[in-house]
């Protein structure tokens, strides 16, 4: 793998694939394809009209996209990034009040909206404390839209400026490419700002190792809030290849896109992989177009790995590892079907080596490197280290430190895991904390507890990830919370107005003394053997 260029920024690879390639296919969505010189075309226009509306220097430098799965919403990205700022993402999918702070917190003065984020826009935006500018690239009347939200500027289709009227203008590497808020465990998400150089390591680690062309054909099963969509544009766009994104129906049958998208590289959360093997989606043989067939976001079940490399026969299966504070993913280990099975541990696939330039260190309690071979958490450092979270000395500060007897940063993962001095690859095994993944999706149960807590009136609320999936994972969320009788139906539906589906409880239940363990802290353990003994 190649040492990362440090001179250009997200959207250089795309901008060069568009010169070279201009009449290939950038993107597949919705039975619509885009070549790169559309797709070019369209951001372009989007981004001249960006910078001839917003607020100029004023503003933060971000530009938000609101929609899902549209051609209007790949186009906003380019855009953000060719009107010279960092996109932030927002999804029509998560509760309003949660995506107007992320808004707000932001400090974002434009949007760029598809027909989904349309649906929401007005609950979104209306008596916004400060005035945007909303465009609207895929309607063609906005007046009356205009007319409800007066005090903010509305543009549709025909108020765009042409393609031609883009004049780029340099950015720097340091600057955010992109803005993700991820689950807080105080009840408030937080912003990730990941800066160009951090991004283009990453992506030039990809096209080197997968030797990506533009004959290459990308899944896209992520929802861009969640920063392994990054992998999948950019990575493809930077070598001319094409980014084929299911519709939200087509998502549920994985097995039928990825026949007739005629895919070469899959990338999806295990939990993807799990619901295809349950579906009997992963039969051997079934998908020979495949290359690579790559999994992360979390714990990576053998049987789930197993079954993949059965149905990809021609396809290399590669596990990626990595926080959204190091850049999508930092180490990775492939699987070998002779030598991984004795290598995994916890029935998970290890999360093996670090990308070019990261450099890992296990430590204990105090931050100190342990011996090989024992176990402690995961922290790292290199190029692709973000440079923290938005507005929040406190929490960078706790997260991004320097460990006694370094002297650069490094971010510590929350992760537990065990690296030997031999040949034996790190593994990986669960959490020091409280954070869990549910579906793929980065879940802080401090901040379900917060919001259950509120809804129900109580000191005291516990979530769970349950049904368990594997370390670290699970199906859903039940709560606990310290009470006789409360009404726990009015709770569970008052916390989902709050939460995004993945985080809402799906149960609550009250228990008049939670159980203690010898601190005295709620014992989470024995809570689980309640839900596990009410299951048997
Ligand atoms: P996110 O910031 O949403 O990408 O979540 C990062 C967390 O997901 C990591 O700190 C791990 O706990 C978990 N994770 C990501 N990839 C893996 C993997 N391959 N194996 C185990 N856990 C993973």
């Amino acid at each position: 793998m190649r040492v990362p260029d440090a001179t250009r920024t997200l959207r250089a690879g795309f901008l060069a694939s568009a010169e070279r390639f201009p009449q290939r296919p950038a993107l597949e969505v919705d039975g619509e394809t885009v070549s790169y010189a559309a797709l070019r075309d369209r951001a372009a226009s989007l981004a001249a009209t960006l910078a001839k509306h917003d607020a100029g220097e004023a503003a933060a430098p971000l530009t938000a996209v609101f929609g899902q799965r549209s051609s209007c919403v790949f186009a906003g990205v380019l855009a953000s990034l060719l009107r010279g700022h960092g996109y932030v993402p927002l999804n029509p999918g998560f509760p309003v009040d949660r995506t107007r702070q992320m808004l707000e917190r932001s400090g974002c003065r434009a949007l760029i909206v598809d027909a989904h984020g349309l649906r929401h826009l007005e609950d979104v935006v209306r008596d916004f404390p400060v005035s945007l500018l909303l465009l609207l690239p895929d309607e063609d009347d906005v007046s009356d839209l205009a007319k409800s939200l007066p005090q903010h500027t509305l543009l549709g289709r025909d108020a765009l400026l042409p393609a031609a009227a883009w004049e780029s203008a340099p950015v720097d590497e340091d600057a955010v490419a992109y803005l993700l808020f991820t689950s807080g465990s105080t009840g408030i998400p937080k912003g990730v700002k990941v800066a160009h150089r951090n991004v283009v390591a990453f992506v030039d680690a990809m096209v080197e190792r997968y030797q990506i062309d533009e004959n290459d054909r990308f899944s896209q099963t992520f929802d861009l809030t969640f920063d392994l969509s990054v992998f999948d544009m950019f990575v493809a766009w930077e070598r001319g290849a094409c980014l084929c994104v299911p519709t939200q129906a087509q998502k549920m049958l994985p097995q039928k896109y990825v026949e007739q998208s005629h895919l070469t590289i899959w990338f999806s959360v295990p939990s993807t992989g799990v619901l295809m093997k349950r579906l009997r989606m992963l039969k051997p043989g079934l998908y020979p177009s495949l290359r690579f067939s790559l999994f992360c976001g979390e714990a990576l079940p053998v049987e789930v790995v197993e079954a993949f490399a059965a149905a990809a026969p021609a396809s290399t299966v590669e596990n990626l590892y990595g926080p959204t504070e190091l850049t999508i993913a930092c180490t990775l280990y492939r699987w070998d079907p002779e030598r991984s099975p004795a290598e995994c541990e916890l029935g998970v696939v290890p999360i093996g080596d670090p990308y070019p330039g990261m450099e890992v260190l296990v430590v204990d309690e105090e931050l100190r490197e342990v011996a090989p071979g024992e176990t402690g958490e995961l922290l790292m450092t290199g190029p692709q280290l973000t440079p923290g979270y938005l507005d929040d000395p406190e929490k960078t500060a706790a997260a991004f430190v320097v460990p006694p007897g370094r002297e650069c940063t490094f971010y510590r993962t929350g992760d537990r895991v065990r690296r030997s001095d031999g040949a034996a690859p790190m593994v990986y095994l669960g959490r020091v904390d409280n954070q869990i993944k549910i579906q793929g999706y980065r879940v802080e149960l401090g901040e379900i507890e917060s919001v259950v807590r509120e809804e129900a009136g109580v000191d005291v609320a516990i979530a769970l990830g349950w049904p368990r999936t594997g370390a670290g994972s699970a199906e859903g969320v039940v709560a606990f919370v310290q009470a006789g009788d409360l009404d726990t139906t009015g709770i569970q539906e008052r916390a989902r107005a709050r939460l995004p589906n993945y985080m809402a409880p799906r149960e609550v239940r009250c228990l008049a003394e939670l159980p203690l363990n010898p601190n005295g802290k709620v014992d989470r353990k024995a809570l689980l053997e309640i839900l596990a003994a009410a299951k048997a």
